[in-house]
């Protein structure tokens, strides 16, 4: 089997590195960029501070401060108009995204559709999209997603409410600025869940089926990274040592899984998040033991090296015993981080009952599922997400 590899051109990463982006700016050949990002960014006086940066570098520069949290196209049609009118007539030539996986995942969506137009379901799986679109350059506020290092973007269709995954050379950022200082500020609840995001990035890219030496490389040094932080960094948002960590091992968990692909967990992961509006991170959280423990008998071997990267257990250890450690501790990292049920959440049962078919089927469309080590049926995910709701 061959393996394909994408990655951003430039990766800039440190404290201070923030200040840098000009530079990275102007290495990229991006002299009029439109900067993409949400009111919290603005509010924390991140935006003042890049746009400082982009001042005393000479840049012109337009801002679309509107981003929601997990994007639909609405907000990308919003954001698409300021891009269209240009800056005093002449086009943007790239998007500078500041903020988390939602304000990363518009400015992949406008880098496409600026140039190239139609609607984003044009655009999602199975569809591949490598024709060239603007150049984005990513800065993660969150660390989570790993988006900053992905050829993917997930955009909400607000005529189904179907959390659409669309991938291709064109979503991959040119470059990405990993400051762990702009992660200081993430509350409690957005540290847990995009902790357990970037974590389950790193174990379904090493369990995928479409796993390389390279991804697996990428997801064990991820794991070894966030599992002994994310509990630090929820308990003290200010330890500078853990959320440097987090970041890189997102950004790591990012490129393993934006090579090797995401599998069942995120699968089954986007349509809570779409019908109910829960976000990416928790639904994963929620997803996580339940169906590890349903797809370990496919690859044990695979899931026990995950429990030795968490640091769970020592090399010598049985696969059988490592694989217990593991469920174990999903389990009571969910606990201790406060992971809501579905119910504890305030989903309705009734409504989870109800469209708890058209999520299977949503589910396997998105082609997540086909990567997992158990590939399940449409029957059986729909038993899983009874199992979940349990
Ligand atoms: P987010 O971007 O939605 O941010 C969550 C909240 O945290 C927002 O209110 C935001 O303003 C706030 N926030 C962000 N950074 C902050 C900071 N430093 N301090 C204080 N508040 C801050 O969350 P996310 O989990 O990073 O992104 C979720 C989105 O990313 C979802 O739509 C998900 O589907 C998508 N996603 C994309 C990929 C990809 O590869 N493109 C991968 C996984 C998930």
């Amino acid at each position: 089997m061959t393996a394909s590899l994408v990655l951003p051109r430039l990766i800039r990463t440190g404290s201070g590195a923030f200040g840098e982006v000009a530079d990275l700016l102007r290495r990229c050949r991006v002299v009029r960029p439109m900067i993409v990002t949400d009111s919290t960014m603005a509010q924390l006086g991140y935006v003042d501070r890049l746009i400082a940066h982009l001042d005393e570098a000479g840049l012109a520069y337009g801002v679309f401060d509107a981003t929601e949290p997990e994007p639909t196209e609405t907000s990308v049609i919003a954001a698409q108009a300021i891009l269209t009118a240009g800056l005093d007539g002449a086009p943007y030539d790239g998007l500078v995204a500041l903020g988390g996986g939602s304000a990363i995942d518009t400015a992949k969506a406008l880098a496409v559709l600026g140039p190239h137009g139609g609607r984003m379901r044009d655009y999602k799986v199975p569809r591949i999209v490598d024709e060239p679109g603007l150049p984005v350059i990513a800065i993660p506020t969150t660390a989570g997603t790993g988006s900053e290092a992905t050829r993917v973007t997930v955009i909400t269709d607000p005529e189904n409410d179907e959390k659409m995954l669309c991938m291709g050379l064109a979503f991959m950022p040119v470059a990405a600025i990993l400051d762990p200082d702009l992660t200081l500020s993430l509350p409690k609840r957005v540290t847990a869940d995009t902790g357990i995001d970037a974590l389950t990035h790193a174990i379904e890219a090493y369990v995928s089926r479409k796993a390389s030496p390279f991804s697996d490389q990428q997801a064990l040094a991820a794991m070894r990274l966030i599992a002994p932080n994310l509990r630090r960094a929820f308990h003290d948002g200010e330890d500078r040592a853990a959320r440097e960590a987090l970041l890189i091992g997102a950004c790591f968990g990012g490129i393993a899984f934006s090579n090797a692909s995401v599998a069942l967990v995120h699968g089954m992961s986007r349509p809570i998040g779409a019908f109910f509006h829960v976000p990416h991170g928790l639904s994963n959280a929620m997803l996580l033991p339940a169906i590890t423990r349903w797809s370990i008998p496919a690859a044990p071997e695979r899931y026990a090296d995950c429990a030795r990267a968490m640091g769970l257990v020592g090399e010598a250890v049985s696969d059988d015993h490592a694989n217990e450690a593991l469920l174990a501790d999903l389990q009571a990292l969910n606990d201790e981080l406060d992971v809501p049920t579905p119910a504890g959440f305030g989903i309705s049962p009734e409504r989870w009952q109800q469209l708890r078919p058209l999520m299977a089927e949503q589910a396997l469309a998105s082609g997540s599922p086909g990567n997992n080590p158990r590939i399940p049926t449409a029957d059986e995910i729909i038993a899983l997400y009874d199992e979940v709701w349990r």
